[in-house]
This record gives structure tokens, sequence and C-alpha cells, in this order.
């Protein structure tokens, strides 16, 4: 098995507290449910995603 491309399956906004989580069948994003809560956050947030430090989408040059 050859080298995969590691993506993330969870976000979370850190202005909002919006919770998405990764479908692979309709390669898109959901809203997550969590303690049996659905985690909208606010729909007109930019989110802010917490998955920057942990998932880099292309190496840096610099
Ligand atoms: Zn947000």
């Amino acid at each position: 098995m050859g080298p995969q491309l590691r993506r993330p399956t969870r976000r979370e906004c850190e202005r909002c507290g919006r919770i998405e989580r990764w479908d692979d069948e309709e390669a898109t994003w959901k809203i997550a449910t969590e303690d049996g809560e659905k985690r909208v956050g606010n729909p007109y947030c930019i989110h802010e995603w917490d998955i920057n430090g942990r998932f880099v989408p292309f190496e840096q040059s610099a």
C-alpha cells in the first residue's frame, strides 16, 4: 500500500462551536451531532476551523 493523503474527518469552529464531520460517501462536510445536540453553530460565522495545526494541505517552501 502506498502513501495515502491523510484528511481530517472532524473539524470544529473556534468561533461559534460548529462541528462538522466528513462524509465519505457524499464527499462533503456535514453538521455533526454530539451529546445529542446538533452542533450547527452560527450560520453567519466565518468559521475558523481548528484543524489548521494538524492538517497541512501542501508543503510550505519557506
Ligand atoms: Zn463558526
